[in-house]
């Protein structure tokens, strides 16, 4: 096991590593809730999450885990026996539809295998007389990014609205909340916008808003936060020192601007990529830049990828993720989310080499770092 003075690395797509200034936020005294001087910030980090969310419409903040703002999704737009349609390609689409089931929806799901990349022409036949639609953005537990443009055009044209998981996917790769149509955009705070987690929000729409459903709710009901956030006067106690926190990694994003975020993220899918191949890894993830957000790898035929995990932790300090689901095993993931650089995809490759050398897996040495150096340097014409 790691001893407390070795340095850890913290390489999972989700809680993802947090900028010292933003560490440094989280030390300063705490505020309270309705002090002005938190008000201030407040309302600073309310205009910010809706800029990072390219929306003009409030968007909601809450003290919660990225499933509590699907949950709030849920049970702010369905009423129970709602025809409601999931897109599911993996954990987290599933975990879509099991809320939906809760709050006693009637779920359909367009079900994909683990891995696939939704095709938007699959939904239009589908719906029918569906209220509601639920969509994943980037699928973590696969590292596919769909593509919600289409998916959400589809389903606002048969007439339901859209709601969709951002929780990895925001500020590492383009969501356009407002210029989509998309209804409800839900996310978090522990992934791109490199906080630790601990807040997620929603932006809603007037047709979200209008087309609300009558389940159960009540720390979860928009309107109630809606009506406190007007007046700047939360109605449940803020974890205020993480709203700190989050307004200064947002004006490090927005400062850098989404734009070069977006490339930072292409440039490191590609860089993992490509250190992986050269090494002699065969990815699950999409070979394209659309897989900006997390890397999955099968693990070469002999190692288990839930081992190879442990010993990247417990000898070098790295944590990568697992296989989730049907990939228990089989696929590990690399993280290249928020506060990443190419460094970290190499520090992560060459754990991932010495330890699949040492178990005695058939693979490239010494190439990967190099091979990943060199994509990252690429300019992203030159794809
Ligand atoms: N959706 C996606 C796509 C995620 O990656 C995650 C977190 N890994 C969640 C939802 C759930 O977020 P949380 O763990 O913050 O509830």
């Amino acid at each position: 096991m790691a001893s407390g003075v070795e340095k850890r690395y913290l390489f999972t797509p989700g809680p993802t590593p947090v900028p010292p200034q933003v560490l440094a936020a989280l030390a300063e005294p705490v505020l309270h809730h309705r002090a002005p001087d938190f008000r201030e910030v407040y309302a600073r980090c309310l205009a910010r999450l809706g800029e990072v969310c390219r929306t003009g419409r409030e968007v909601l903040l809450y003290t919660a885990s990225g499933t509590g703002l699907m949950e709030s999704a849920v049970a702010n737009l369905i009423s129970p026996g709602d025809r409601v349609l999931v897109v599911s390609a993996g954990y987290f689409g599933e975990r879509w539809a099991d809320v939906a089931r809760t709050y006693g929806a009637d779920v359909d799901v367009l079900d994909y295998a683990w891995g696939e990349v939704p095709i938007p022409s699959d939904l239009q036949p589908r719906l029918d007389g569906h209220t509601v639609v639920l969509l994943t953005h980037s699928e973590t537990s696969t590292g596919v990014v769909a593509d919600v443009q289409s998916l959400a055009a589809a389903a606002k044209e048969a007439g339901a609205l859209v709601a969709v998981d951002a929780v990895s996917s925001l500020g590492a790769v383009p969501l356009d909340t407002d210029a989509w149509g998309i209804d409800v955009v839900v996310s978090g705070s522990q992934k791109a916008l490199m906080t630790p987690p601990g807040l997620a929000f929603a932006a809603v729409s007037e047709d979200a808003w209008a087309g609300r459903g009558s389940s159960p709710r009540f720390y979860f009901d928009w309107e109630r936060t809606r009506a406190a956030q007007a007046k700047l006067d939360a109605v449940f106690t803020p974890a205020t020192s993480l709203v700190v926190a989050l307004d200064v990694a947002l004006s490090l994003l927005l400062e850098a601007g989404l734009e070069a975020a977006f490339e930072r993220h292409v440039r490191l899918g590609r860089a993992c990529r490509a250190g992986a191949k050269a090494m002699g890894l065969e990815l699950f993830s999409p070979d394209d830049d659309s897989a900006a957000v997390v890397t999955a790898l099968r693990v070469p035929e002999g190692v288990d990828s839930g081992e190879l995990v442990l010993t990247l932790r417990d000898r070098f300090g790295i944590t990568l993720a697992p296989g989730q689901g049907p990939l228990k095993g089989k696929v590990f993931r690399i993280g290249h989310i928020g506060w990443f650089d190419v460094f970290d995809i190499s520090t992560a490759l060459a754990g991932v080499e010495l330890a699949l050398a040492e178990a005695g897996a058939d693979i490239e040495r010494g190439v990967a770092v190099t091979a990943a150096l060199d994509a990252f340097e690429q300019p992203l014409s030159l794809a």
